[in-house]
C-alpha cells in the first residue's frame, strides 16, 4: 500500500491501517524506516491532539488492572483510547507481560479502544523512537487518550515522560513506613502519584503510603508547569473502580490550567526539540557501531593503550576521520 493511501485511512481511524503504520515504524529495515520517515511526514500537519498519559510502576503494583478499569471508565464517557507499553527489556518478567491484551481482556475487545503491545527490543534508544512515532500515529487516528505503560526500569521513565503531557506513577500500599525506593528523579517527573488497591485489608496501609508520598512531594521543587497542589498524591483501587473519575478530575485541571497557561504547548515544544537531539545522538552512537569505525577505535584504542597516543588526539582521529562527513 503506498503512504499516502495508508495516511488516509490511518486518518479515518481505520485500526487495521494503524496497526500497519505501527508495524512500519516498529521495523528494523532500512525500506521500512524510510517508509516510516514519509508516512509520518505526510500525517504532519493534521492537527489532532490526543491527550498523552505515561503511566510507570513496578511490576504487580496494578499497572494492567488499572489500565483496564480506567480505560473503561473513559470509553464509558465517549473517548477513544489507545493503550501502548514501551519496554526496553526484551526478556519480559516479574509478570507484568506490558500490553499482553489476556491482561487487557475488557479493553481489547472494545471497539472504542486500541492496545499494542511493546516491540521486543534490548535498545531503549531504539525503544523510545518507535513508541514515540506510534504515539504520533494514534494521535493522527484520533485517539482522545494515549495512554503509554512503562515498567518502572531505569531509564524508560524518563522516555515516556517525554512523550507524555501527563505522567502518572502508579504504587502499591506499603508495609513498613519507608518510602518504597522510589527514585527522587521519578517522584520529580510525577503529575500524579496514584496509590493502588486502596481497597479491603489494604486501605489503612494504602492511607499511610498516600499521606507519605503527599507529605514527600510538598519537599519537592516547586515546578512552573503546575498549579497549586499539584503534583498530588491520591489513592485508587483499580480493582474496585474506586477513585478513577477522581483522578481523571484531577487530570483535567492540570491539563486545563496547563492549556491556560501556556505549559501545555511549551512541554510539547520542549519534548520536540528533547527528540531532535535524541535523534541525532543516537544516530551518532549507530555511526559508532559501523565496522569500518569500531576496527579503527580498537586500533586507536591499542595505540592510547600502549601509550604511542594520547587519549585526546586519538579521539580527534576518529571525529575527524568518521564522523565529520
Ligand atoms: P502490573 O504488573 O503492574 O500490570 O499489575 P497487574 O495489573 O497485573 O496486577 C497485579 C496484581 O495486583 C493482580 O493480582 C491484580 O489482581 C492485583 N491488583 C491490581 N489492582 C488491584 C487493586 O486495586 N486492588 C487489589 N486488592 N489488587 C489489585
Amino acid at each position: 500500500m503506498d503512504i499516502t493511501d495508508l495516511g488516509k485511512r490511518i486518518l479515518a481511524g481505520e485500526r487495521r491501517a494503524l496497526a500497519r503504520g505501527i508495524t512500519l515504524v516498529e521495523s528494523h529495515r532500512a525500506d521500512h524506516r524510510a517508509r516510516a520517515t514519509d508516512l509520518l511526514e505526510w500525517l504532519g500537519q493534521h492537527g489532532r491532539q490526543a491527550l498523552r498519559i505515561g503511566l510507570s510502576g513496578t511490576p504487580g503494583v496494578g499497572k494492567s488492572t488499572f489500565i483496564e478499569s480506567f480505560g473503561m471508565m473513559l470509553i464509558g464517557q465517549g473517548q477513544r483510547v489507545a493503550v501502548l507499553a514501551v519496554d526496553p527489556s526484551s526478556t519480559r518478567s516479574g509478570g507484568s507481560i506490558l500490553g499482553d491484551k489476556t491482561r487487557m481482556d475488557r479493553l481489547s475487545r472494545e471497539p472504542a479502544a486500541f492496545i499494542r503491545p511493546s516491540p521486543s527490543q534490548t535498545h531503549l534508544g531504539g525503544v523510545a523512537r518507535r513508541s514515540r512515532e506510534a504515539v504520533a500515529l494514534c494521535e493522527a487516528a484520533g485517539f482522545d487518550v494515549v495512554l503509554i505503560e512503562t515498567v518502572g526500569v531505569g531509564q524508560s521513565e524518563t522516555v515516556v515522560a517525554e512523550m507524555s503531557d501527563l505522567f502518572l506513577l502508579l504504587l502499591a500500599p506499603a508495609g513498613g513506613d519507608e518510602l518504597q525506593g522510589v527514585k527522587r528523579g521519578i517522584m520529580e517527573m510525577a503529575d500524579l502519584i496514584l496509590v493502588n488497591k486502596a481497597d479491603g485489608d489494604l486501605k489503612p496501609a494504602a492511607t499511610r503510603t498516600c499521606s507519605d508520598y503527599a507529605g514527600a512531594l510538598r519537599l519537592l521543587r516547586k515546578r512552573i508547569q503546575d498549579p497549586a497542589g499539584f503534583p498530588k498524591a491520591m489513592m485508587v483501587s483499580a480493582m474496585q473502580e474506586s477513585g478513577l473519575t477522581e483522578a481523571w478530575d484531577e487530570m483535567r485541571t492540570l491539563v486545563g490550567w496547563r492549556k491556560e497557561n501556556g505549559h501545555w504547548n511549551g512541554r510539547r515544544s520542549a519534548q520536540s526539540r528533547y527528540w531532535f537531539n535524541e535523534d541525532v545522538r543516537q544516530a551518532l552512537l549507530a555511526r559508532l557501531q559501523e565496522d569500518g569505525v569500531r576496527a579503527e577505535m580498537q586500533r586507536l584504542g591499542d595505540l592510547v593503550a600502549s601509550g604511542e597516543m594520547t587519549p585526546s588526539s586519538a579521539a580527534r582521529e576518529v571525529l575527524q576521520a568518521h564522523l565529520a562527513r
